[in-house]
């Protein structure tokens, strides 16, 4: 399936560079080949060179329970048979929503509704500074919150801009991009560190409770408890970006698998199967402080709340509480990783399997080195991952094509695409220690 091989795509692609800058409407999509897809369904996706592909990109997490859906599919579509985009007052299904998002998840005593995870945590930013009246914001080197200013820096950062200040944009005023301070995932030091340097002026931390947006960094003991500890103590926000780990991990999120409550989270991505919706969800004291309730942090929003996305959302929590969707997903997931983890011990590859539940990631940093935050994600090899992300992409398998990003099995995957990756990676591996890829990298 080499390149030559794709002259619809590549006529589409080329016909796309003519009217959308780069050919897509959003850059991390031209990442890999220059793909167009034709038809979904279930665990594959179809090029439009009828190559099919075992999806485990699923819109990066969006797809939870498989594409097309045909019980989400058809709830999108009664969503509008009655009404449609109202604009005033509330309907009745935003209503069960919220309701439905304050029992299944722990933070979620409110919640409001929006269209994607950026505007959630746009507004978990703006609600934070509102109600504690600070001015900065901690993240941590790797995490990313989305394209708007507040978080738009330091996700996955070359060594020489790694916790310094490394943009994701032009156009950011200098102001807005200094006042987010950048600390290591599973580090509280330096979290305490940024406490001790600017007291009484953090409103809040905001993290991925894993940080999937580089693969798959897992909390270490401890670790969110005392986060929990540390903003509890400063009068500082904790807020969980759940947009992958909500709804992926547990219907309540990863805070249920934790057991650690933030004070916000937001939520995006799987909650819809696809369909867009996001929201943001914490207790009522803070939520209350929103325009809407008559306090003094902005809500606005044309979509927010829109019937399609909110009657996917319901129809998506209504099946994974009356399933065994998380069970069967995490046996797969164990499946993969397991599988995969003795393909590379087996051919002596210098590289890790990590994971949780559904998520499962190849890093290329050799067994035995810890990797527990952005710091250690430093040794991976990007190259030998970008060779297996292509191998196995021609070999009819997608993933996410950049090096420090996790792969995600859907509702749809069956055992059988599971052992079929895992003998396509072994020889994949084989294939690329045989052609003298790991030779000096050990
Ligand atoms: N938060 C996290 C953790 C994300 O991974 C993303 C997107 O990848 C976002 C927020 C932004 O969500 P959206 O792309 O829906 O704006």
């Amino acid at each position: 399936m080499g390149d030559e091989n794709h002259p619809r795509g590549r006529a589409l692609w080329e016909r796309a560079g003519q009217v959308i800058p780069g050919g897509v409407n959003s850059a991390t999509r031209l990442i890999g080949r220059p793909y167009a897809f034709v038809r979904a369904e279930g665990a594959h996706v179809w090029d439009a060179d009828g190559n099919r592909y075992v999806d485990y990109h699923a819109a990066f997490g969006a797809i939870l329970l498989g594409h097309r859906d045909p019980g989400i599919d058809a709830a999108a579509a009664a969503g509008t048979a009655q009404i449609d985009l109202m604009g005033l007052g509330v309907t009745e299904q935003e209503v069960l929503l919220a309701e439905t998002l304050r029992e299944v998840m722990p933070s979620a005593e409110m919640t409001v509704s929006c269209m994607s995870g950026s505007e959630a945590t746009a507004q978990a930013a703006r609600l934070a500074r509102g109600v504690t009246g600070r001015r900065y914001l901690v993240k941590v080197q790797g995490g990313f919150h989305g394209s708007y200013d507040p978080y738009a820096r330091n996700v996955i950062s070359p060594a020489e801009r790694a916790y310094k200040l490394d943009p994701l944009s032009a156009g950011i005023l200098p102001d807005s991009l200094a006042a987010t301070l950048v600390a290591e995932y599973n580090d509280l030091a330096s979290v305490e560190t940024f406490f001790h340097a600017f007291p009484d002026q953090i409103a809040a931390v905001i993290l991925e409770p894993i940080p999937h947006n580089v693969g798959a960094l897992l909390p270490q003991p401890g670790y969110l408890e005392g986060l929990r500890a540390i903003t509890e103590r400063e009068g500082a926000l904790l807020v969980f970006d759940e947009v992958i780990t909500g709804f992926r991990h547990a219907l309540g999120g990863y805070q249920q698998i934790a057991g650690v409550t933030p004070d916000l989270t937001t939520f995006g991505k799987a909650m819809a199967n696809g369909y867009p919706i996001a929201g943001l969800g914490g207790r009522r004291a803070l939520m209350e402080s929103f325009s809407s309730a008559g306090g003094p942090v902005l809500l606005a929003g044309t979509y927010n709340g829109h019937p399609v996305g909110t009657a996917a959302a319901l129809a998506t929590i209504d099946r994974l509480r009356h399933s065994d969707h998380y069970a069967r997903v995490r046996r797969l997931g164990d499946r993969m990783r397991a599988g995969l983890a003795e393909a590379v011990a087996e051919l002596e590859i210098p590289a890790q399997v990590v994971g949780e539940g559904s998520v499962f990631v190849v890093y290329f940093v050799p067994a035995g080195t810890p990797v527990r935050g952005y710091r250690d994600l430093l040794r991976n090899d990007d190259d030998a991952y970008r060779e297996f992300h292509r191998r196995m992409t021609d070999k009819g398998f997608l993933m996410l094509p950049m090096a420090l990003k996790r792969n995600h099995i859907s509702g749809a995957h069956t055992e059988d695409d599971v052992d079929r990756t895992v003998e396509a990676a072994r020889a994949v591996l084989a294939g690329m220690r045989a052609d003298g890829f790991f030779k000096d990298k050990e």
